[in-house]
């Protein structure tokens, strides 16, 4: 565990595990192909020809604040917790969490037991993401939102957040749409460098060239595709420091070129 921090600027960020998943390459992105994967990206597939998505989050350490990106997946063995513990982040010291899109993969460790899991936190969720997960139709079918949202909101926890929201002043929020209605990317910008919270922009680095494939989950896959090739085009410009979730463990590194080729650059 040597490299699951780094900073940008006076910004800390802790990367954090809840788990994976598992799934065939070509299930979770109907556009790849086996021999594309088993070519360029052995590294990723297992010997039973899987790859792992992980449950990413993250705490981020900003202007004084203690900030969770994302909560995981919880059940069935969600190992967020003792991946804070491990790492330092004391989870009664959080200050705000920050949901970068309403799925379940990113709001299970809420709360825990009905009650928050971060007991002096209040909770940010994008407004509209918000708006569309909580129509009658969508939440009557989504336990998630039922168990992990709703709660929040009845217990006064909840803000949401419009376009370009501060959370800190190093801390922005920039509408990265598509894998959701009102999915967000964070910016991250503090004594002159550079970062970027990804989210669900991309779900693997295999998508560092390959930004056209859409991942099965994406709700809308023509503005997900339009979006992920405008932020990793930007991000390679830029040479943020990129913190992705469900990258493989600890996910931080740069879209970089090499030999005409864009790749995931791990720190
Ligand atoms: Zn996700």
């Amino acid at each position: 565990m040597t490299d699951f921090k780094t900073t940008v600027g006076n910004v800390e960020m802790v990367s954090l595990t809840d788990g994976q998943g598992a799934g065939p390459p070509t299930g979770v992105f109907p556009e790849s192909t086996d021999e594309i994967w088993r070519a360029e990206y052995p590294e990723l597939v297992d010997a039973e020809g899987m790859i792992h998505p992980r449950y990413g989050c993250l705490a981020v350490r900003s202007s004084g604040k203690l900030i969770i990106v994302d909560t995981g997946m919880q059940a069935p063995d969600g190992a967020l917790l003792n991946d804070m513990n491990a790492k330092g982040v004391d989870r009664d010291a959080v200050d705000l969490v920050v949901t970068t899109h309403l799925h379940p993969d990113h709001v299970g460790w809420n709360l825990t037991d009905g009650k928050p899991t971060f007991p002096k936190a209040r909770y940010l969720a994008p407004r509209t993401d918000w708006d569309y997960w909580t129509q009658p139709s969508v939440v009557e079918n989504a336990a998630h939102i039922q168990n992990q949202v709703l709660p929040l909101n009845e217990l006064n926890l909840l803000d949401l957040m419009d376009d370009d929201y501060q959370i800190t002043d190093e801390l922005q929020t920039l509408a990265t749409p598509g894998h959701t209605p009102g999915h967000i990317s964070i910016r991250v910008t503090s004594a002159g460098e550079r970062g970027f919270i990804l989210g669900d922009v991309a779900h693997s680095p295999a998508q560092a060239h390959y930004t056209d494939w859409n991942p099965a989950f994406d709700m809308d896959g023509a503005t997900a595709r339009q979006t992920r090739n405008r932020i990793v085009d930007k991000l390679e410009e830029e040479g943020a420091v990129v913190a992705t979730g469900h990258f493989p463990d600890p996910g931080f590194g740069r879209f970089v070129r090499q030999a005409g080729r864009r790749v995931w650059q791990v720190l």
